[in-house]
């Protein structure tokens, strides 16, 4: 059954039972108080009725004893008739001893005469009063009788006397007289019949009824009727009340029901919309009752849901879209600072930090910030816009520590005793990232800073930091599990773009002697003539080949010949500037790129090649304790673009013709292309699948800036820097 069924089955109970029992009190009590007073008037007219025919009975007595009084029988007759006369007897009669009749009034009342001291036993005429008559010796003389009829004019009377309906029965029971109506008088007579003495018995039509005689006194069987007095039709409009009452009761039932339940049944629908996944659900509020207040809290509750869901949601999409950029930035490029900030940005968006940053670690134990977000202006450096200010010695301060033991660190920021020139900040998680090495750190190639003792034990690259959680809470496990998960990304990141590196180092440059190779020289000759001559500069190129080196391999092996040419190339760009190149061509030939140097410059640093190698003789080891010394000499030969040539290929011809010259002049020492005709500039076509490195990348063949000669032959704006070669 339904919480509204419910409702309206104990509200009808509720009102519905009182109005019934009223209707039945109302209903019983007025029946009583009617029977009541119905009793009590037929107990008044029961005795009004003795009193009645019984005076009739005494006056008839009288009569009888009036007339015979009288001795004479003559004048008995006379007397009986003044009697009649008079009105005190309606007949009188005069019997002798053996009861013959010897005189009787004229108009007597038919018979049977019931005597007023006998009991009926038929149809009553008339009541009758007999006295004996005697002689004084008291011999019986006969009798007189005195009459009264009983007609329906005495049967008014009575009614008229007692107030109330009389009717009067024969001995079997049926109607003799009665003064109720032709259509009362079955009713009557079948209530009559069911009851004796005083008792009293209701009809079907409201009458009451009950008997009187025949009995000592009043020999006539008598029923006495009244009508109730109950107002007419009481009991329908009980009914009718008790039925309108229903009526109201069952609307007012359906009403209040609906009322209460309907706000229910829609919260239950809202419910239901709910955990169905609507979180658009609402319900109407329709009162500031408790169920009010319900629907009140449910709406704000599932408009904080939907909230709280479309954040989660939109966040999940941002760290979607972040994680796809992150994939696509990973899988697509080797450019390390785009794609450690797209770490950084998909780690903030992940943990909801307001700031972070990537360190790395750089040779001198230092954690370099490569690339930061949201710190503008929020660490305690001179210049706080400038990123590359974000420095921090291993060991100092949170990421200065977390490098030091490669253990992760999460807390609320307090503020160091000394300036570590690290971020200030409210909270903290910062997460170290190591070199994905399964064969360890003692890597070749790869050696950790050398002797440097703030260098980490563990072969760490930089930290991960993320700042201020927003929200002010601390950085949590979750966090902290999601950061080292971006931290193996900017590891694996770093690793291959330094292997990438490598690869690319590797395939332009020579494997004995670290020098720039034969494939990066025609690249390069293509790309300097094109500057020299877009600005309009000089470009010198020596052709360089070793004396007698088919001498030194057949004296010392071939094994010292390689040292000596590692050694040459070596000894070589100690003498060059950061801006010249080296390439080792082949063999024991080499080439030697000065950018922005005319034939003067060319020939000092020639000069300074022949002289560094010529010095020294190189050791090598040999096969007793003492090394060998290999006394070595070199060959040079000089061309000056545009000077002697037109183009690169035509240069490097132009300085391999001058170092045979200076072969033929002797070897040890140099020759200078001599001038030809004034050659208009033309590009050489290089193929087109030549390596061009990206800038930035180490590049052999430049010399160390602190071993760099002191005579530059030409100054001018720098080429792109390169790093130190290995
Ligand atoms: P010249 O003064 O005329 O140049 O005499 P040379 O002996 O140097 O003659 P050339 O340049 O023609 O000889 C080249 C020699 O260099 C041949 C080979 O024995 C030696 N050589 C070439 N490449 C290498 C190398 O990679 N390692 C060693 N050890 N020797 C090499
Ligand atoms: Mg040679
Ligand atoms: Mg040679």
């Amino acid at each position: 059954m339904t919480l509204r069924g419910r409702l309206t089955v104990a509200f009808l109970v509720v009102v519905l039972g009182p109005v019934l029992l009223g209707a039945v009190f109302v209903g019983t009590t007025l029946s009583a108080v009617d029977r009541g007073r119905a009793t009590e008037r037929l107990g008044l007219a029961a005795a009004g009725v003795r009193t009645s025919v019984d005076a009739l009975c005494q006056q008839l007595r009288a009569a009888a004893d009036a007339v015979a009084l009288v001795g004479d029988p003559a004048a008995r007759s006379r007397a009986a008739d003044q009697v009649v006369g008079r009105g005190l007897a309606a007949a009188v009669v005069i019997a002798d001893p053996s009861g013959r009749t010897s005189y009787a009034t004229a108009g007597g009342p038919a018979g049977p005469w019931q005597d007023c001291a006998g009991a009926p036993a038929g149809p009553v005429g008339a009541l009758a009063v007999q006295v004996r008559l005697r002689d004084p010796a008291g011999a019986d003389l006969g009798a007189v009788a005195a009459a009264q009829p009983v007609d329906p004019a005495f049967v008014a009377r009575l009614a008229a006397v007692t107030g109330v309906g009389i009717t009067l029965l024969d001995d079997p029971g049926r109607i003799t007289h009665t003064t109720e109506d032709q259509g009362v008088r079955a009713a009557v007579l079948a209530a009559a019949r069911r009851v004796a003495g005083d008792r009293v018995a209701g009809t079907g039509d409201g009458r009451y009824v009950r008997r009187v005689g025949p009995s000592p006194g009043q020999p006539l069987p008598l029923v006495l009727s009244v009508p109730g007095q109950r107002p007419p039709g009481l009991y329908g409009a009980l009914v009718a009340a008790v039925v309108l009452a229903a009526l109201l009761a069952v609307l007012a039932a359906w009403r209040l029901a609906r009322v209460t339940t309907r706000p229910l049944v829609e919260l239950a629908g809202a419910v239901d919309r709910v955990a169905h996944g609507d979180l658009t659900a609402r319900v109407p509020v329709r009162s500031r009752d408790e169920i009010g207040r319900l629907a009140g809290a449910f709406n704000r509750m599932t408009r904080e849901t939907g909230s709280y869901v479309a954040a989660l949601t939109s966040s999940r999409d941002q760290l979607r879209n972040h994680l796809v950029v992150l994939g696509d930035t990973l899988a697509s490029t080797h450019d390390l600072q785009r794609i450690l900030r797209v770490i950084l940005d998909s780690a903030i968006a992940g943990t909801g930090a307001r700031a972070g940053a990537v360190l790395l670690l750089d040779g001198h134990g230092v954690l370099v910030g490569q690339c930061v977000e949201g710190l503008t202006g929020r660490w305690p450096t001179e210049d706080p816009t400038d990123p590359a200010t974000l420095r921090v010695p291993v060991g100092a301060g949170v990421v200065g520590a977390v490098a030091a033991t490669g253990e992760p660190l999460r807390g609320r920021w307090t503020p160091p005793k000394a300036r570590t020139g690290e971020p200030t900040c409210e909270t903290y998680v910062a997460v170290p990232f190591a070199a994905p090495d399964p064969r360890g750190p003692e890597r070749p190639g790869h050696p950790p800073a050398d002797g440097d003792p703030a260098a980490p034990p563990s072969a760490a690259l930089g930290v991960l930091a993320l700042y201020d959680r927003l929200g002010g809470d601390e950085f949590d496990d979750d966090d902290l599990v999601m950061l080292r998960t971006f931290a193996g990304h900017a590891a694996v990141a770093v690793e291959n773009v330094r292997v990438h590196e490598e690869a690319q180092r590797l395939s332009l440059t020579d494997p004995l002697t670290g020098l720039w190779n034969y494939r990066y020289l025609r690249e390069s000759i293509r790309r300097e003539v094109e500057r020299a001559n877009r600005f309009g500069r000089m470009l010198s190129v020596l052709a360089l080949d070793l004396d007698r080196f088919k001498h030194v391999n057949d004296t010392w092996g071939h094994a010292a010949g390689d040292a000596v040419l590692v050694e040459f190339a070596r000894r070589v760009r100690g003498v060059i500037r950061e801006v010249d190149l080296a390439f080792r061509h082949g063999g024991e030939e080499f080439v030697v790129l000065l950018p922005e140097t005319d034939a003067r410059g060319a020939a000092i640093v020639a000069e300074r090649i022949g002289a560094v190698v010529r010095d020294q003789p190189v050791p090598v080891d040999g096969h007793g304790d003492e090394p060998l010394r290999v006394p070595v000499t070199v060959s040079i030969g000089i061309a000056v673009y545009p000077d002697h040539a037109g183009g690169g290929q035509q240069v490097l011809d132009a300085a391999d013709d001058a170092l045979y010259a200076a072969k033929a002049a002797g070897r040890d020492g140099y020759r200078l292309a001599p001038a030809g005709d004034p050659v208009p500039t033309q590009e050489i076509p290089v193929v087109a699948a030549t390596v061009t490195p990206p800038d930035g990348l180490p590049r052999a063949g430049a010399a160390d800036p602190a071993g760099a000669g002191p005579g530059g032959a030409s100054s001018g704006p720098h080429p792109p820097r390169q790093s130190r070669g290995r």
